[in-house]
């Protein structure tokens, strides 16, 4: 039998002469295989912006959930780097006493919902608390997220994002395509240097995945928001960027109609299933294998 992609990693891990780094990777891989807790009854924002986000594909993944997709120390590498800066800037908000939602204690491992900063856990009186975040679920959509922060007295949530050759590569390779570099006989690089200089607004999937996150905020959990700040950091340098959207409507309506058309056709399966936004006349690579499978 053919090893899958993930087991090939784990493979390829053992193998490095290095001792103490092949160990590190084979744990970090081995953390992976555990399931994620990422739930897979309901859509997600952050595939709903995408510009391939496929209606019928979606409708196909609700009903029989794909399996996760292999990983490699790499990528694991980036993720971890991405929730790292995540914590360090919540911490910052924190210390601030501007950081409301969800949080936990460490000690008696209580979770309570909170419109500010707080000391102390209500349940033991530990000061180790830390920020669990802001779920944002819209349930008669089926769509289920949470964004990085919300700061109740500037009417704002958060939203931060690091920028590095590995995340966008995972996230935005469109767009790292305009700074590449061809170099005679030497190849592809990236010219990551003019990319972080030229970059003044969030890209174009994190705004509309901002606008969304504030659509559900204020129709769904009744958080008094009309606006969501970007924090991006470039782990090139270190250097930050912040930009400030304010709400639009208009952005999340198209998404809004088809999650709510998405999630009429699961609750009844006597509806058809979506038609394929992308390719109407043939679907579309995601929806044209699924569709086969599914039937
Ligand atoms: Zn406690
Ligand atoms: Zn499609």
């Amino acid at each position: 039998m053919k090893p899958s992609k993930q087991f090939a990693a784990y493979l390829e891990a053992r193998k490095s002469s290095e001792v103490l780094y092949g160990d590190i990777q084979k744990h970090v891989l081995a953390k992976a295989f555990k399931p994620s807790g990422r739930r897979t009854d309901c859509m997600h924002p952050s595939a709903m912006v995408k510009s391939d986000w496929c209606h019928r594909a979606q409708y196909f993944e609700l009903l029989d959930p794909p399996a996760r997709p292999a990983t490699t120390f790499n990528r694991e590498n980036v993720f971890e780097m991405g929730h790292a800066i995540h914590r360090k800037w919540q911490g910052w908000l924190q210390e601030m006493g501007r950081l409301g939602g969800e949080w936990r204690c460490r000690n008696c491992k209580h979770q309570w919902w909170y419109e500010a900063t707080p000391l102390l856990c209500p349940a033991c009186a530990s000061y180790v608390i830390e920020y669990d975040e802001v779920t944002l679920n819209a349930d008669p959509l089926m769509i289920g997220g949470h964004t990085d922060g919300w700061c109740p007295e500037d009417n704002c949530l958060i939203e931060i994002k690091s920028m590095g050759l590995g995340s966008l590569r995972f996230e935005d390779p469109k767009f790292l395509r305009r700074f590449e570099v061809h170099t005679e006989g030497r190849g592809i690089s990236w010219d990551l240097d003019r990319m972080w200089k030229q970059f003044n607004r969030p890209l174009p999937a994190a705004y509309r995945q901002g606008q969304l996150y504030l659509y559900i905020a204020r129709h769904f959990e009744d958080l008094d928001v009309d606006r969501i700040t970007f924090l991006y950091e470039f782990k090139a340098t270190q250097e930050s960027k912040a930009f400030t959207v304010l709400y639009d409507e208009d952005v999340s309506e198209p998404l809004i109609t088809a999650a709510k058309a998405i999630a009429d056709a699961i609750r009844d399966r006597s509806l058809p299933a979506p038609a394929c936004n992308i390719d109407p006349e043939n679907g579309c690579r995601k929806c044209r294998t699924m569709t086969a499978t599914a039937a």
